[in-house]
């Protein structure tokens, strides 16, 4: 398949404030990540809250200026694009957010949040409008008579419904879901997910999908990538990170999934983590996670552990392998 996203080297450093005698400090947000997705496929992207995940996503979309890196979009690379270059690229590449009850806006009604886009982008005469917007919020399983009604009115899956509907009026072909089921209930978590995957299969969308919930992500991703204090640690075909993990720290991750069947709960000891997350506020040399890692050695303190292609399907960052 052809590549619709490629990230090389993203850094995302936010400048810290600090008194007029001390030397200029930064908040490494995102510190050298690389990757690619293929069109029509889904890279999960986990870690802890703080990780940052969510700044990835949102420095690819050019809501923030990166600091280093490249990002190409299906062969253009729109790193250093100026707002009126984005013009078109905004467009094709849309975001969900994480929490449905304040991304709409309670002024307006169905109707007009869903053709916000559609009107500040011209997509289509204001005529044939009204016949889209009914057209979206069908494909996201509300009905036409939801339109004349205000977000206060919803549920918070039918809210993250019509932001999905919201982001698909632009006609997108690249979508950053941020945490799109985090706030919402158990039991609708599932129904969002379906539509996502629907919409997928339907209309050819990619999608980064940041989640800190790894029974979803491995559901709905093709590959995976795990993020620890800005750095991209480990990155895999689905199958392989989940049967395969390497890193020190995605094996915590995934013991702490609950696992339904008592034979293999017994068999997945889960591994707890000593000490927290350092600060990702000019973070030492070395590896960013051997503060809390079981297997550290010398050189992890002196030598950031490049990412490594283990095969074709695995790369990890750390120096046991
Ligand atoms: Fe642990 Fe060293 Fe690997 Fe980092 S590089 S995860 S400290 S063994």
């Amino acid at each position: 398949r052809e590549t619709c996203l490629k990230v090389t080297d993203l850094k995302m450093y936010f400048p810290v404030k600090s008194g007029i005698f001390s030397k200029a400090r930064s908040l490494k947000a995102v510190d050298g990540v690389s990757f690619s997705i293929a069109q029509g496929e889904t890279m999960g992207l986990v870690g802890e809250s703080g990780c940052g995940k969510t700044t990835v996503g949102r420095t690819i979309l050019k809501l923030y200026e990166a600091t280093g890196g490249s990002i190409v979009y299906k062969g253009t690379n729109i790193t250093g694009f100026d707002d009126q270059e984005m013009r078109p690229y905004r467009r094709k590449m849309q975001m969900i957010f994480q929490d449905p009850y304040t991304s709409l806006d309670p002024r307006m009604n169905v109707e007009a949040i869903i053709s916000e886009p559609i009107r500040a982008l011209k997509l289509c005469s204001e005529g044939d409008r009204r016949d889209r917007v009914r057209e979206l919020i069908q494909m996201v399983g509300l009905k036409a008579d939801h339109l004349n009604r205000y977000p206060h009115e919803f549920s918070g899956g039918q809210r993250q419904r019509i932001g999905i509907a919201r982001a698909l009026a632009a006609e997108p072909e690249f979508i950053v879901c941020d945490e799109p089921i985090s706030a919402l209930d158990v039991s609708i978590q599932a129904q969002v997910i379906n539509i996502l995957e629907e919409l997928q299969h339907k209309f050819g969308f990619t999608y980064l999908f940041i989640s800190h919930d790894l029974s979803m992500v491995r559901h709905i991703s093709h590959q995976v990538g795990v993020m620890y204090l800005g750095n991209l640690i480990e990155y895999a075909q689905v199958d392989e990170l989940y049967d395969n993990m390497l890193h020190p720290y995605t094996k915590s991750l995934i013991s702490a999934v609950p696992v339904a069947d008592p034979n293999q709960a017994r068999q997945n000891k889960r591994i707890v983590l000593q000490g927290d997350v350092p600060s990702p506020i000019d973070p030492p040399p070395g590896c960013p996670f051997r503060a809390r890692c079981a297997y550290a050695k010398e050189i992890c303190g002196r030598e950031k552990p490049e990412l490594k292609k283990i095969n074709d399907d695995h790369m990890v960052a750390c120096h046991l392998y």
